[in-house]
C-alpha cells in the first residue's frame, strides 16, 4: 500500500483495511466511509467501517497472541531486536509516511517529517533499548525468607488515540506496551486512520508474529466503546477528549480495567516584563500555532506583564501573519487546514461566541484566501483576542485551533491565579530571566508539565500527563513500563 502514496492523491483513493491477526482485511459486514484531505476536502480514502464483531476479531487474535504466541515470552533482546527493527521500518519510509500524515491530517510537510514520523520510529528504539535496562528487585526480609518481584505483561492493551498527531501518539503507547511483551488492538480515530493502519505492513517486515498488533477502524462510539468493554481486553490507554475520556473510564470501570487518561487542555503563557522577547515570542507562536493549534500542550492562553503587553501584542502580531498557509505537501507551508469540516465549524463557532462575548479580535478570525483546489480547505488565519475577561467561554473552553486570548496582568500572584482558574491542568509555560520567579511560578501551577523559556520539549524518560481533568496517570519512562506492566512478589521460604 506504501508504495502507492508517492503518486497520490492523482492515482485514486486509498482502499484502507483493518489490519488483524497479521492480515489486512475488510470490515465485517463489507461497509466503508470516506476519509478527506482536509487542504481540499477530497476523497483520499475509502476505510473499512468496522462494528462489534470486527473488535471480536481483533481481540480474540490478540488474546490467542498473548496466552499462546511467544511474544509474551522471548526474550527481552529478541523482543526489542524486532522493536528496533519496526523503528527502522517506519525510518525507511519517512517520507511516504510523513506524505500521507499530512495529506489525511492536514499538518504541514515540514512538521510531519521532521516531527511526527520521526518521533514514531523513536517511540519503538526508545523503550526497545529501555526495557533492557530494568531489573526487578529483592526484599530478603529475615534469614527465613526471601521475596523477589517478576515484571510482567498486562496481557491485551487496547491504544485509543486522537487525530491531532496521528502516529506519534498512537506509538507512544505501541512502543512500551509491545516491548513489556503485550498484545495490542489499536483504534486510531477516524478523520486520521492511515499511518497507524500502514503500521501492519512495517510490523509484518520486522516480524512481529501475527495477532501481537491489530488494527480496527471505524466510529468512536461503537467500535471503541465495544474494545473498551471487552472482557478480553485488560487495559486502556487512551489519548482524546476530556468527555470522551470520562465515558471511556466509566465503560472501563464495569470490568474493572486500569486506565491511562491524556485528555484535553487549556494552558496558559505567562510572561514576565523581563523576559528573552525574542526567544518568547518565537516560543509562543509555536505554542499558539504550532500543527494549526490542535494541540493538547498548546497554550491558547497568553497572560502578558503589563509592562510589556503592547509591545508583545503588536511582535506577536508580527510573527502570526508571516506563518504561511496553504498546500501541506509545499516545504515552505508553515500552517495548514483544520482536521475536518466539522470542527472547522466548531472552532469558527467559538470565534463567533468570543465576539459575542464581547471580546475584540486583534487579528486573523476569517477564512485566508487560498486559489483552489486549496480555497475548498479547511483553513482559518491564525487569530488572536484581546480585551477579554477569563470567564469568558473562549478563555475557559478548549477551542483545539488557532485561537488565543491575550491579556495583560500586573503581579505574579495574579497571572498564577488565572493560569490555575481552568478546568484543566495538563501544561503551562513560564518566561522570565528571573531564576527564582521561574522556580516559584512553575511550583505554583497547578498542571502536569511546567516549560520554562522553553516549549514541547519531550524527552521520553520524563512523566507525561495531566492534572485535574486532563488525565489520570502519567506515561513516559519508567510509569509507562509500570502502567504497561503487572508486578509480582514472589516470597520462599528459605
Ligand atoms: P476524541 O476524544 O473525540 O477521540 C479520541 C479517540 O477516541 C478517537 O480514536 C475516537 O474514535 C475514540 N472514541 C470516541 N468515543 C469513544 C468511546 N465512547 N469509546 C472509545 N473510544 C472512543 O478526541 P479527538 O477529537 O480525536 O482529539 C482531540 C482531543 O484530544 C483534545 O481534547 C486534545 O486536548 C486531546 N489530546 C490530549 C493529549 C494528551 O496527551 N493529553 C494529546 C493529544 C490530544
Amino acid at each position: 500500500m506504501l508504495q502507492e502514496l508517492r503518486t497520490r492523491p492523482k492515482q485514486g483513493v486509498i482502499d484502507q483495511k483493518m489490519f488483524i491477526n497479521g492480515e489486512y482485511v475488510d470490515a465485517a459486514s463489507g461497509e466503508t466511509f470516506e476519509s478527506r484531505n482536509p487542504a481540499t476536502n477530497e476523497v483520499i480514502a475509502k476505510v473499512a467501517k468496522g462494528d462489534a464483531s470486527d473488535v471480536e476479531r481483533a481481540v480474540r487474535a490478540a488474546r490467542k497472541a498473548f496466552d499462546e504466541g511467544p511474544w509474551p515470552r522471548m526474550p527481552v533482546a529478541e523482543r526489542s531486536a524486532i522493536l528496533m527493527k519496526v523503528g527502522a521500518g517506519i525510518r525507511k519510509r519517512l517520507s511516504e509516511l510523513a506524505e500521507l500524515e499530512s495529506m489525511d491530517q492536514g499538518k504541514p510537510i515540514s512538521e510531519s517529517s521532521h516531527l511526527d514520523i520521526p518521533r514514531s520510529a523513536y517511540n519503538f528504539e526508545f523503550f526497545a533499548e529501555y526495557i533492557k535496562t530494568l531489573s526487578s528487585e529483592a526484599n530478603p526480609v529475615d534469614d527465613k525468607f526471601l521475596n523477589y518481584t517478576l515484571r510482567e505483561p498486562v496481557g491485551v492493551v487496547a491504544t485509543i488515540s486522537p487525530w491531532n498527531f496521528p502516529l506519534l501518539l498512537m506509538t507512544w503507547k505501541l512502543g512500551p506496551a509491545l516491548a513489556c511483551g503485550n498484545t495490542v488492538v489499536a483504534k486510531p480515530a477516524s478523520y486520521t486512520p492511515l499511518t497507524t493502519a500502514a503500521l501492519g505492513e512495517i510490523m509484518n517486515e520486522a516480524g512481529v508474529p501475527p495477532g501481537v498488533f491489530n488494527v480496527v477502524l471505524g466510529p468512536g462510539g461503537s467500535v471503541g466503546n465495544t474494545l473498551v468493554g471487552h472482557k478480553l481486553v485488560d487495559k486502556v490507554s487512551f489519548t482524546g477528549e476530556t468527555v470522551t475520556g470520562a465515558t471511556i473510564t466509566a465503560e472501563a470501570a464495569k470490568t474493572l480495567k486500569d486506565v491511562s487518561m491524556e485528555l484535553g487542555g487549556k494552558a496558559a503563557s505567562i510572561i514576565f516584563a523581563d523576559c528573552d522577547l525574542d526567544l518568547t515570542i518565537a516560543q509562543t507562536i509555536r505554542a499558539a500555532y504550532l500543527n494549526q493549534g490542535e494541540v493538547c500542550l498548546a497554550m491558547p492562553r497568553l497572560l502578558v506583564e503589563r509592562k510589556i503587553y503592547d509591545e508583545f501584542c503588536s511582535r506577536f502580531q508580527r510573527a502570526a501573519e508571516a506563518l504561511v498557509l496553504g498546500d501541506p505537501l509545499d516545504p515552505r507551508t508553515t500552517m495548514g487546514p483544520l482536521v475536518d469540516r466539522a470542527h472547522f465549524k466548531t472552532v469558527t463557532d467559538y470565534i463567533e461566541i468570543g465576539k459575542k462575548e464581547g471580546a475584540k479580535i486583534l487579528f486573523g478570525g476569517e477564512k485566508p484566501a487560498l486559489e483552489a483546489p486549496f480555497s475548498e480547505g479547511n483553513f482559518l488565519k491564525p487569530t488572536a483576542f484581546v480585551d477579554v475577561d477569563q470567564k469568558m467561554r473562549i478563555c475557559q473552553e478548549e477551542i483545539f485551533g488557532p485561537v488565543v486570548t491575550i491579556a495583560p496582568f500586573d503581579t505574579e500572584d495574579e497571572a498564577i491565579a488565572i493560569a490555575n482558574d481552568v478546568k484543566y491542568g495538563l501544561a503551562g509555560t513560564v518566561f522570565t530571566t528571573n531564576l527564582s520567579r521561574a522556580h516559584r511560578v512553575a511550583r505554583r501551577i497547578r498542571a502536569g508539565l511546567i516549560w520554562v523559556n522553553c516549549w514541547f520539549v519531550r524527552d521520553l524518560r520524563t512523566p507525561f500527563g495531566g492534572m485535574k481533568e486532563s488525565g489520570i496517570g502519567r506515561e513516559g519512562g519508567v510509569r509507562s513500563i509500570e502502567f504497561y506492566s503487572e508486578i509480582k512478589n514472589v516470597c520462599i521460604a528459605l
